[in-house]
């Protein structure tokens, strides 16, 4: 294949697990150059700052990848990268790409200024029998903020990371792009790992377990590769709705999940949707999906934003104020990647220019309309904005809201929120119950029938119904 057939093939393929603001911003600067032995790949990166942020944050994804793109791929593969200024691709990369000047700079020196002695990378894989390296180190629980839209997630994360009673296999993690599933999928697969350093397990995003079924097949080997499935202690499969359509893919998969069901080893998917809702698949394989845990990942509150916020900033070892946490965390609301991407963007800039962050900075930066937020009514976004109407239109706080206090105004509001969200999001009561401070779910059911019953002509509840419909 054609290198730089074989690099778009990559940028396409991680595209849909990490998103295009990382390709656009890491990747799309680099240049494969040679490929040796089908072994050695080299790769060319415009300076020492994209080098180190590659090493440090998405090696695992090349080391996941390359060995099924890669036509006889030697089991174990190097990937060298050398910085070379003034590489051509790099005009249409973002700002991040920082120009050869800045090629001493390194993200973990905002704090300490050191230079990168070598600008030569050498990173050794395993032999893709033991997957075990294909896990990202820097996804752990220890960095992984928890809240009210993850929690049972996260609960059931550990559980199975931890216990061998597999109360629930399969665990179904399912929600939209940029919510942390891949995160929680490698810290299971972290934890599990040093608990049972004598276990084998298997992380596969579905598009590269699609490829090297495709390639098994092509060499005739697609017996054993279901049998190397069938050896392993704890399966992890992410973005499992990329499994749609493909049949052939689905049959294997079927017969790996039954042979690892009764010999009670732990399975964990990650996807898109609710099994329910997967469309493209077998009915057999969806409810055997159903047959454990199913649990949903939401968009997190203003407050869990921020807390990612400033988690994000601590590992990054930036300084982060609260005040510019919560400007970005207000202005991103349904996508904690592109949180990330905010704080990226001001990381790189306060390297550049050695200020520290400010509020001007991250103003001037990142730029948001001040309307944006308030504009934006998509169904991942509508608790935040429905709750924030709320707490206008009443006059009341937030804390307040979500306080256990009586008062006849606070009540109101609370029942309000309480209706509007049952009616306007996908949020199930015991969500909704959170959204409100922990109420309970009686509560939630009072505050709806009341509303129901007594305030449907209420004004303030047509202009909200006007704006959501
Ligand atoms: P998904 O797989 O759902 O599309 P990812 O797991 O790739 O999302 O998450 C996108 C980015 O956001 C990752 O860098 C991840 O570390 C971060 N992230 C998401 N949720 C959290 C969280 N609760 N705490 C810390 N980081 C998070
Ligand atoms: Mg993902």
């Amino acid at each position: 294949m054609i290198l730089n057939e074989l690099w778009e093939k990559f940028l396409k393929l991680v595209s849909s697990e990490v998103g295009h603001q990382v390709v656009d911003t890491w990747l799309k600067s680099v240049v494969l150059l040679k490929v040796e032995n089908n072994k050695d790949l080299y790769f060319s990166v415009p300076n020492q700052f994209v080098n180190a942020w590659i090493k440090k944050n998405y090696i695992h994804l090349f080391k996941e990848h390359f060995p099924a793109l890669l036509e006889n791929a030697n089991p174990e593969l190097n990937f060298e990268f050398k910085v070379t200024a003034n590489l051509s691709s790099s005009s249409d990369s973002t700002s991040i790409a920082l120009s050869a000047k800045d090629a001493t700079i390194q993200p973990e020196v905002c704090k300490k200024q050191k230079p990168i002695k070598t600008n030569r990378v050498l990173v050794r894989t395993q032999a893709p029998l033991k997957k075990k390296s294909l896990l990202s180190e820097k996804y752990s629980f220890k960095n992984f903020v928890v809240g009210p839209h993850n929690h049972l997630a996260y609960s059931a994360a550990q559980a199975v990371s931890k216990s061998c009673n597999k109360r629930y296999n399969p665990l179904f993690i399912y929600g939209k792009t940029g919510l942390g599933k891949t995160h929680l999928l490698h810290c299971i697969g972290n934890e599990f790992q040093q608990s049972n350093p004598d276990s084998n397990l298997i992380y596969k995003s579905s598009a590269s377990f699609v490829n090297e079924f495709i390639l098994a097949i092509r060499q005739g080997k697609s017996q054993s590769f279901t049998d190397r499935y069938k050896k392993i202690d704890l399966l992890l499969i992410d973005d499992i709705q990329f499994f749609a359509q493909k049949e052939q893919t689905q049959e294997a998969f079927f017969h790996i999940f039954n042979q690892m069901y009764d010999e009670k080893k732990q399975i964990v998917l990650t996807s898109d949707t609710m099994p329910q809702q997967l469309s493209g698949f077998s009915e057999r394989l969806v409810s055997r999906f159903s047959w454990g845990l199913s649990t949903d990942i939401t968009v997190p509150t203003l407050e869990t934003r921020t807390a990612i916020l400033l988690k994000k900033a601590e590992d990054l070892k930036i300084e982060l104020s609260l005040d510019v946490a919560n400007y970005i965390a207000s202005n991103i609301i349904t996508n904690v990647r592109e949180l990330e991407g905010a704080l990226t963007k001001l990381a790189a800039m306060t390297m550049l220019t050695f200020k520290p962050i400010s509020l001007e900075m991250a103003q001037k930066e990142l730029r948001y309309n001040s309307n944006a937020a308030t504009k934006i009514t998509t169904i991942e976004s509508r608790p935040d904005f429905i709750v924030n109407l709320v707490l206008k239109h009443f006059r009341v706080t937030m804390e307040e809201l979500k306080s256990k206090k009586r008062n006849a105004d606070i009540v109101i509001a609370r029942q309000f929120a309480a209706y509007l969200l049952k009616k306007h999001t996908n949020s199930s009561l015991r969500m909704i119950g959170y959204y409100l401070g922990g109420q309970t779910h009686s509560t939630i059911l009072h505050g709806i029938s009341k509303i129901k019953s007594e305030q449907t002509e209420d004004p303030f509840l047509k202009k909200v119904e006007n704006i959501l419909s």
